[in-house]
């Protein structure tokens, strides 16, 4: 019987070695032994799952694996050194030269990098639809359209996407649906139960949650998890076992850690609305956020991440950024401290103001990745870095 989440997350465990330890340990091994020629030959025949090779699979990284897996309600999946990693060798596992991808425009930067500069390398375009374009997609589908891929919630605009409706569009016409879910965690979100047929997490963000260690990972049906761990098992972007034992351990801790991070984020939501200094606020579990019907269909809670437009543009965001004392101005998201950035003077800012728009990047643009200090503290920083003394 499938246990429920939080229980997956603390009792999924690899098997005790004869130590009988109660944590898992931290098995920093390169390669495992066999007991004879027979015994070799079986396992690499794969005849039988066992340990070869760590650049295949490490009782760490399973175990991480595994417990990712039963939160989102998929088959397999295999843990990558990053999110990045992740994603690129999704893609490479599954497309062919000359195949075609449908995708959001409002997706993480790398990954527009990836579709725009590196896939079109083996001549593999993809066609682009606005978050408010859903209605688009099926006129983007090609005869050689192989997969259909969104974020939701996006970055930074915080905007959410029916996975609902677009996955029964990638049903229709046959086409891998990849979700990256990033921005919600399992615990939030699970897209499997919508139609995705992959969902993709940068390990790096809420599911550490303290803002140590890179990892990624992929989870989905058998056939095409299988596809994925060949190419990965002999093009090398593993997940190092340290890195897996670690996040392995933040899983144990993150339906309350994400619990009290949506909850902070609502408070901080709330009172921004009520600032005078600021134009809107985006949050998915706001009322007057565009999509919030869809985001209480799809999503438990709503989220870490609140943007905000603040009142003034670049030069007010700017300044807010300059006056922000507790808070810290940093590129992560997703961790205890709580983070603030201003996207059109940094992380877009080489982009020309109609391609910021494109994805939702306005002027004075603000998004915060609320932390876990006291809500208090993070709101009174936020309240005294936007008021005009
Ligand atoms: C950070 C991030 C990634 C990339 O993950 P890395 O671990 O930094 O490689 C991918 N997608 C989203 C939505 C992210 O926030």
């Amino acid at each position: 019987m499938s246990k429920h989440f939080e229980t997956e997350a603390i009792r999924s465990q690899t098997e005790r070695s004869q130590f009988l330890e109660h944590s898992t340990p931290l098995y920093l091994t390169s390669s495992f032994v066999f007991e004879d020629a027979e015994e070799m030959r079986s396992s690499f025949a794969e005849e039988k799952e066992r340990n070869l090779y760590s650049r295949f699979t490490n009782p760490n990284t399973t175990e991480f694996v595994d417990k990712i897996v039963a939160m989102e309600g998929a088959e397999a999946g295999y843990a990558f050194a990053t999110g990045m990693s992740a994603i690129f060798s999704s893609f490479a596992a599954l497309l062919n030269a000359g195949d075609h991808i449908v995708s959001c425009r409002s997706v993480f930067g790398s990954t527009h990098s990836m579709f725009t500069k590196y896939l079109p390398k083996w001549n593999i375009e993809t066609s682009y639809f606005k978050v408010d374009e859903v209605h688009l997609v099926e006129s983007l589908i090609k005869e050689n359209t192989k997969i259909l891929y969104i974020e939701t919630p996006t970055n930074p605009g915080v905007d959410i996407l029916d996975l609902d409706v677009i996955g029964k569009i990638a049903k229709k016409h046959n086409l891998i649906f990849i979700v990256d879910n990033c921005f919600a965690t399992p615990y939030v979100q699970q897209p499997i139960k919508f139609g995705a047929d992959l969902v993709i997490h940068s390990a790096t963000k809420l599911i550490d949650g303290q803002g140590r260690v890179l990892g990624g990972v992929t989870v989905g049906t058998k056939d095409l998890i299988r596809e994925i761990y060949l190419f990965a098992r002999n093009t090398g972007p593993a997940m190092s076992a340290f890195n897996a034992w670690v996040l392995s351990k933040s899983l144990e801790t993150l339906s309350i850690r994400v619990e009290k991070h949506c909850e902070n984020a609502l408070k901080v939501a709330q009172f921004l609305e009520d600032n005078e200094n600021v134009e809107f606020v985006k949050y998915p579990f706001l009322k007057s956020h565009p999509q919030y019907k869809v985001a209480k269909q799809q999503m438990k809670l709503g989220g870490n991440i609140v943007a905000f437009e603040i009142k003034g543009g670049i030069d007010a965001g700017r300044q807010f950024l300059n006056k922000i004392k507790m808070c810290s101005l940093s590129a992560n998201l997703g961790d205890t401290r709580t983070i603030v950035t201003h996207p059109s003077s940094t992380t877009h800012g080489r982009l020309s103001e109609e391609d910021r728009l494109e994805v939702g990047i306005t002027d004075g643009l603000v998004r915060v990745s609320v932390g876990l200090e006291n809500v208090e503290d993070i709101i009174n920083d936020i309240q005294q870095a936007l008021s005009n003394k």
